[in-house]
């Protein structure tokens, strides 16, 4: 009697042993009865649990789960049961059942129990742990798989070579602060949660929709069909919404949404990052659904090289800015001169085109206006110190600059700063084409106004509030874009020009049109009633040292095709 109790003392150590070091295992069970089974003439051991149980217990659970099998076989009739409660608080039970022909005793009862005991302990600390790590896993408000969750996908997708039969999304809920701010904070999480069951009851097997929180979303869609329906889908998502006085209502949720076609050799950062790149596009051009293409990659990352370089650049004096001379065609007298930044990256020289769209990405742009206007103050100082002629300048501001609400202080304050006259700088924006940017502008405008500092509409015709524009803005020129002499005109073309420019001059607005290139356009533009251009007709933008020679000389003879 003593040896068997020390011999199962043994065995029952052992058997703790095993589950304790694999706690987060349900197999382990299985490794542990292998122990001691023969010990005690155990044939097979199972595991059920009630029907109600949750899902994920249900899975391991459900059915009888066998947790171990003799190979001596097992009889039913004689089997123990121990019941067990699981931590969500679904009933459930261990049966153990003898080896054929063997009845067990009390001592094996005894101790059968004791191990059942300590299954129930392993079965409900497995259940804990798998289920924090699943909230881990999971969105809180709308459990759905998060972050982490969406890469576990993806990574088995990869791992088992499916993820190329998938698209990639990422998109964004647009408005959807202006929804929590009507309906409250509690209303919108509803509406939220509303919004992702839709997602859910579209999904199929082997597809999953990720909630990374906030309103961003992403999700691996099979290619194809059901990757159009999905966009179909989340291109407007109608839900159910209760105001404070509960009426219902139905809103409809769209998105702005990048997506990819999963490449086989893809690897995982680029799933979500590749659409991630794509939505940004989306973003910045008002674009609902954009494809990642290499165009869109290549944009992003010159955007990340232009950010990463710009401040080291400005202060090693990379930037520098071109003159472009503005002409009076009759007296060919230079009436001004529009200020252009240029890059010396790297010993080559880059357009405005290579730098300015990314640093209005990156949201730096503000730095290099600032920066212009403060060299063009400097150069005209100069040129007045030494004696010399100076004319007026334009600089230009970008729209992405007009967020900033002290931006006329700053100008003003740069302008007094080199103590030149405010009549000597123009600032050049161009047309908004949204009703938040027009009136950003408007406040823009008018503070310079009040400074007393000329603004001009650049590009002007290109936008779609332009006539308004005229009428509502306080400014002192408009400079016609060059698309408009660039082109074949019809008669309607010439009508529209010629009002535009007797309008201006109505309203004691200067007009000037740039990118004239030839004679023809000069005398197009006379006949109409404009004598002030910008063009290669007359000069490219020119760097400063060329600037000033033809500053010296004042003026263009008649020039001829
Ligand atoms: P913009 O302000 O409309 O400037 C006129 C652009 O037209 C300049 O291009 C100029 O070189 C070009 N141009 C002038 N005459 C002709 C012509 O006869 N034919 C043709 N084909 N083109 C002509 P650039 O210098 O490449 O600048 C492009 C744009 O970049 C500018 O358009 C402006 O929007 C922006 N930009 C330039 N410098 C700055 C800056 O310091 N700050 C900001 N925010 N934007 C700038
Ligand atoms: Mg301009
Ligand atoms: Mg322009």
């Amino acid at each position: 009697m003593d040896s068997y109790n020390s011999m199962s003392l043994n065995a029952i150590e052992k058997f703790i042993d095993v589950l304790f070091n694999q706690r987060k295992s349900f197999g382990a069970l299985n490794e542990a009865f292998t122990l001691v089974a023969d010990d005690f003439n155990i044939g097979r051991v199972i595991g059920d649990i009630d029907d109600n149980a949750k899902s994920n217990e249900l899975l391991l659970l459900a059915e009888n789960r066998v947790i171990y099998m003799s190979d001596r076989g097992f009889d039913p009739k004689n089997s123990i049961s121990f019941d067990f409660m699981t931590i969500s608080e679904a009933g459930g039970r261990t049966i153990v059942s003898p080896v054929p022909e063997h009845k067990f005793n009390d001592e094996e009862k005894e101790i059968i129990r004791v191990l059942l005991q300590l299954t129930d302990i392993h079965i409900s600390r497995y259940f804990a742990l798998t289920q924090i790590e699943e909230s881990a896993m999971k969105q809180r408000m709308t459990d759905l798989p998060n972050a982490a969750g969406f890469m576990r996908y993806v990574h088995r997708k990869i791992d088992n070579k499916t993820i190329s039969d998938y698209d990639s999304y990422y998109f964004n809920l647009t408005g959807f602060g202006l929804i929590s701010k009507r309906y409250g904070n509690k209303e919108g999480d509803a509406i939220m949660i509303r919004y992702a069951e839709q997602l859910k009851s579209f999904i199929k097997p082997g597809e999953v929709v990720g909630h990374l929180g906030g309103d961003n979303y992403v999700a691996l869609i099979e290619k194809g069909d059901r990757s159009d329906k999905f966009q179909e889908l989340i291109s407007g998502i109608t839900v159910k919404a209760h105001d404070a006085d509960n009426n219902t209502e139905p809103i409809k949720i769209s998105c702005l949404a990048g997506y990819m076609h999963i490449s086989p050799s893809a690897n995982s950062d680029s799933i979500i990052s590749g659409p991630g790149m794509a939505l940004a596009y989306a973003k910045l051009n008002k674009i609902p659904f954009v494809e990642l293409t290499d165009e869109i990659i290549e944009q992003a990352n010159r955007t990340k090289t232009v950010e990463l370089n710009f401040e080291k650049a400005l202060e090693n004096n990379e930037f520098v800015v071109f003159y472009q001379p503005k002409v009076n065609t009759v007296s060919g007298d230079i009436i001004g001169a529009e200020a252009l930044a240029r890059w010396y990256e790297n010993g080559r020289l880059v357009s405005p085109g290579g730098f300015i769209p990314h640093l209005e990405r990156a949201g730096k742009v503000n730095k290099l206006d600032l920066f212009v206007l403060e060299t063009v103050c400097q150069d005209i100082k100069a040129w007045k110190d030494k004696g010399r002629k100076a004319v007026p300048c334009s600089v230009n501001f970008s729209r992405k600059d007009l967020k900033n609400p002290e931006l006329p202080e700053k100008i003003m304050g740069i302008i007094d700063q080199y103590g030149i006259s405010k009549d000597e700088i123009i600032i050049e924006v161009t047309e908004t084409s949204s009703e938040e940017e027009k009136e950003m502008m408007m406040r823009f405008l008018n503070k310079l106004k009040d400074f007393g500092i000329e603004s001009s509409i650049d590009d002007f015709g290109t936008g779609y509030s332009s006539l308004s524009a005229l009428r509502e803005y306080p400014i002192g020129e408009i400079k016609i874009d060059r698309s408009f002499i660039n082109k074949e005109l019809n008669e309607n073309d010439e009508v529209i020009i010629k009002s535009v420019i007797d309008m201006a001059e109505k309203l004691h607005i200067d007009v000037i049109t740039e990118g004239v290139e030839f004679v023809s356009q000069k005398e197009f533009l006379h006949k109409l009633g404009c004598d002030r251009v910008q063009g290669f007709l007359y000069d490219q933008p020119l760097p400063k040292n060329k600037f000033e020679e033809r500053l010296l000389k004042g003026n263009y003879p008649n020039v001829e095709e």
